[in-house]
C-alpha cells in the first residue's frame, strides 16, 4: 500500500494521514478495490497516491474515501458529473469542515458531446434582509470579524444541495438518490479518523464547544476524536437519507430547511451566551437557485482557459494574470530563471488582485470582458512591470474601460481585504471525455461552528466573504453585502482546452490563495514543463497585493527566497498554501490524475484502469 511517513509533520500543516487505511484493511489490488478488515467503517478508500496514470476516467480529491466513491461511480457507468457529485457528498462526510450540505461551491464542466464548457454556481446567498451596512456597527465601523464568523449572521443560504440537484439533472445520468447513497453509508458506518480530521477538530474545539449540537457530534467525550478511531455521523446520515428520499426540496422547502432557519436565527450556545442571530428566512431558502452561468474564457497561447465568472473572481483573476504573463516583455516563461518566473507570477497575481478588488463582485456591473481583454493586460503590464524590481504594494487598480495604451500608473491603491480558508477541490474525468472541476466550501475550516441539531449539518460562514465596510472610503466596493447577493469568492475550478479538447483541469482550496495556486500549477505544467504532480508539489508563492507575499519554506528557505527579496518582494513564510488536484489529458485518451504529495497529508489520485479500455 502506498504510504508516506508523515508523522513528523506539525499539526499546523493540517496534514492528512490515512493511518486508518491500516485499520480498515482496505487495499487497491490491480486497479480494483477490495475492502476487508474488522472495522465497522464504511470507507473503501482509494490508494493514497499523488499520481495515477491510465485510462477510462480519473478522480482526484484530497481524500481517499471520496476518491474511491467517485471511482466506483465511474466504474459502474456514471459520468464525470455523477462521480463529482458522489465524491463531493462523500467529502461532506470525511471533510465536513471544508465541504457539505451546509455550504456552497462552483462546478466547471466540459461536455464531451457538445465540446462546450458550462458552469454551475452553487454559491451561498445572503438573506433578502441583508443591506450594505448589515455587517457594521451603528457608527459604521466593521462588526468584530470572529463574532460574525461564529454566529448565525454569517450563514448564507446553502447552495451545495441545489447544485448537486441541478448537476445531476442537467449533466449527470444518475439520480440523487443513487448518488448520495455512498455518502450516507460513510456517515452511518463511519470513516477512520486521520491526522487532518483530528487536528482540524482540535483547532476548532473551543468554538465547537460553544454550540451544543456541534460539540455533541464533533467533540465526543468533550475532545477531538483520536486518529485511527472510527467516526460516525448518524445525524448527517439521516440528512443524506432525507435528501435521497425527498429530494433537495427537503432543505429548500421542507423539514431540514425549517430546522436550519431556526438554528441560524436562534443559535443555541452551551453556556447561554449570545451570538449574532441570523437573518435567513424560509423564504430565502425557497427562492434559492443554483445558476447556470457562462464560463469566463481567456486565451493563453494556443489554449482556452475556462473558469468561474462572478460571483467568483477566480476565472477573471486567473485569466487576467495569464494575460499579464503574456504581456510582460522579455523571454517566454519557459526560458527565464526560476526567480524571474516567480517574480512574474507575483507581479501578475498582485495586479490581478488589485483589479478584482475594485471591479469584481455580485452586483451586475463587473466588466468581465474588459478585465479579460489582452488590451487591458497590455496596459497594466506597461504601467507596472519591471523585470528587475517588484512594484510597490499595494498596486493601484486599473481602468478596464476599453481605451488602452495609457502607461501612466493610476493612483488609487487599496489595501487587500482579509481572507480565510476552508475548502476542497476535486477533479473528475470519465471515459466519454466529460470533465468536472468542482470546488466546494463552507468558508472557514469548520464554517460558522454551528450545527443543525438532529441533522448533523455544519453551517457555512460564507457571508463573511463580503467586505464588512468599503475597502477604501470614497471608492465603490463591489463586494459589500446586499439583499440576496452572493459574496465574492476566489474559488477557481478551471478547465483548459486545446483545439476544443480538454488539456488540463485543476483547482484548489485556500481562500484567495486559490487564484495564485491555480496560476502557479497551470504555468508550472504548461510553461515550466513540470509534470502535473511536480507542478502541484512545487513550493508555492502567493502575492495578493498585500504588503507581504506568502511563500512556502521551499522558497523562503533558500536562494530563491533571497533573490526574490533582492527584487523587492517581502516574503512571509507560510507552512502550506492550498491543496490542489488536477487531471491532465494526454494523447491516446491517456489521463494523468494528480494530487498533493504532502500538503494536507497528501491527496488521492486514481484512474479507472491502468490499461487502455477495450
Ligand atoms: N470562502 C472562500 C472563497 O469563496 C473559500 C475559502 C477557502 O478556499 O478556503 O473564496
Amino acid at each position: 500500500m502506498p504510504r508516506r511517513s508523515r508523522t513528523s509533520m506539525p499539526a499546523a500543516t493540517r496534514s492528512r494521514t490515512r493511518q486508518g487505511l491500516a485499520v480498515l484493511g482496505v487495499l487497491a489490488v490491480g486497479g480494483s478495490l477490495a475492502a476487508a478488515g474488522p472495522a465497522a467503517a464504511a470507507g473503501t478508500a482509494a490508494p493514497k497516491e499523488a499520481q495515477a496514470i491510465g485510462y477510462g476516467g480519473a478522480v482526484s480529491t484530497v481524500d481517499p474515501d471520496a476518491t474511491a466513491v467517485g471511482l466506483e461511480v465511474l466504474r459502474k457507468g456514471g459520468n464525470a458529473a455523477d462521480a463529482a457529485i458522489a465524491s463531493a457528498a462523500a467529502l461532506g462526510v470525511t471533510e465536513p469542515y471544508s465541504a457539505g450540505i451546509g455550504g456552497g461551491g462552483f462546478l466547471v464542466y466540459y461536455n464531451a458531446k457538445t465540446k462546450k464548457v458550462t458552469t454551475l454556481d452553487g454559491r451561498e446567498t445572503a438573506p433578502k434582509a441583508f443591506a450594505p451596512n448589515t455587517l457594521q456597527n451603528a457608527d459604521g465601523s466593521a462588526l468584530d470579524f470572529n463574532s460574525v464568523v461564529n454566529s448565525g449572521l454569517s450563514v448564507g443560504v446553502p447552495g451545495t444541495p441545489a447544485l448537486w440537484d441541478k448537476a445531476a439533472k442537467k449533466l449527470g445520468t444518475w439520480n440523487l438518490d443513487k448518488l448520495l447513497a455512498p455518502a450516507q453509508k460513510l456517515a452511518a458506518q463511519g470513516f477512520v479518523v486521520d491526522e487532518t480530521f483530528h487536528s482540524q477538530t482540535a483547532t476548532n474545539a473551543q468554538r465547537f464547544a460553544r454550540f451544543p449540537a456541534t460539540a455533541a457530534i464533533y467533540l465526543p467525550g468533550g475532545k477531538a476524536p483520536e486518529v485511527g478511531t472510527t467516526f460516525t455521523n448518524p445525524d448527517l446520515a439521516k440528512s443524506y437519507g432525507i435528501l435521497r428520499s425527498q429530494g433537495v426540496k427537503a432543505l429548500y422547502q421542507g423539514e431540514i430547511g425549517k430546522a436550519l432557519v431556526q438554528t441560524a436565527r436562534e443559535p443555541q450556545t452551551t453556556d447561554g451566551s449570545q451570538v449574532f442571530k441570523g437573518l435567513i428566512t424560509l423564504n430565502d431558502l425557497k427562492s434559492y437557485q443554483a445558476l447556470t452561468r457562462k464560463p469566463t474564457v481567456s486565451k493563453y497561447k494556443n489554449l482556452s482557459v475556462y473558469g468561474m465568472p462572478t460571483p467568483s473572481s477566480g476565472g477573471i483573476a486567473v485569466g487576467e494574470a495569464l494575460n499579464l504573463l503574456e504581456a510582460y516583455p522579455g523571454k517566454p516563461l519557459n526560458k527565464v530563471s526560476q526567480t524571474q518566473y516567480l517574480h512574474r507570477l507575483a507581479e501578475a497575481s498582485a495586479t490581478a488582485f488589485a483589479d478584482r478588488n475594485r471591479w469584481v463582485g455580485d452586483f451586475g456591473g463587473t466588466p468581465t470582458q474588459q478585465l479579460l481583454s489582452q488590451g487591458f493586460a497590455d496596459e497594466r503590464a506597461c504601467q507596472l512591470f519591471d523585470a528587475e524590481k517588484a512594484a510597490a504594494r499595494p498596486i493601484p487598480f486599473g481602468r478596464p474601460d476599453g481605451r488602452y495604451g495609457d502607461c501612466t500608473l493610476p493612483f488609487v491603491a487599496q489595501q487587500a481585504p482579509r481572507d480565510d480558508h476552508g475548502t476542497t477541490h476535486l477533479t473528475v474525468a470519465d471515459k466519454w471525455g466529460n470533465v468536472a472541476a468542482y470546488t466546494l466550501t463552507i468558508e472557514q475550516t469548520g464554517g460558522s461552528g454551528i450545527t443543525v441539531p438532529g441533522y448533523g449539518i455544519l453551517l457555512n460562514n460564507e457571508l463573511t466573504d463580503f467586505n464588512f465596510v468599503p475597502l477604501t472610503a470614497g471608492v465603490p466596493d463591489p463586494n459589500l453585502p446586499g439583499p440576496a447577493k452572493r459574496p465574492r469568492s476566489s474559488m477557481a475550478p478551471t478547465i483548459i482546452t486545446k483545439g476544443a479538447k480538454p488539456y488540463l483541469a485543476l483547482g484548489s482550496p485556500g481562500g484567495a490563495t486559490i487564484i495564485t495556486t491555480v496560476l502557479q500549477v497551470a504555468t508550472g505544467n504548461l510553461d515550466r514543463k513540470l509534470s502535473l504532480v511536480d507542478a502541484i508539489a512545487a513550493p508555492r508563492l502567493s502575492s495578493r497585493n498585500g504588503a507581504t507575499s506568502d511563500a512556502e519554506p521551499g522558497i523562503t528557505g533558500g536562494e530563491l527566497g533571497q533573490s526574490l527579496t533582492a527584487l523587492g518582494h517581502s516574503l512571509k513564510e507560510t507552512p502550506e498554501i492550498g491543496a490542489a488536484t488536477g487531471i491532465q489529458f494526454l494523447s491516446g485518451k491517456r489521463l494523468v490524475a494528480a494530487a498533493e504529495p504532502t500538503r494536507r497529508g497528501g491527496g488521492a489520485a486514481a484512474v479507472v484502469s491502468k490499461k487502455p479500455l477495450k
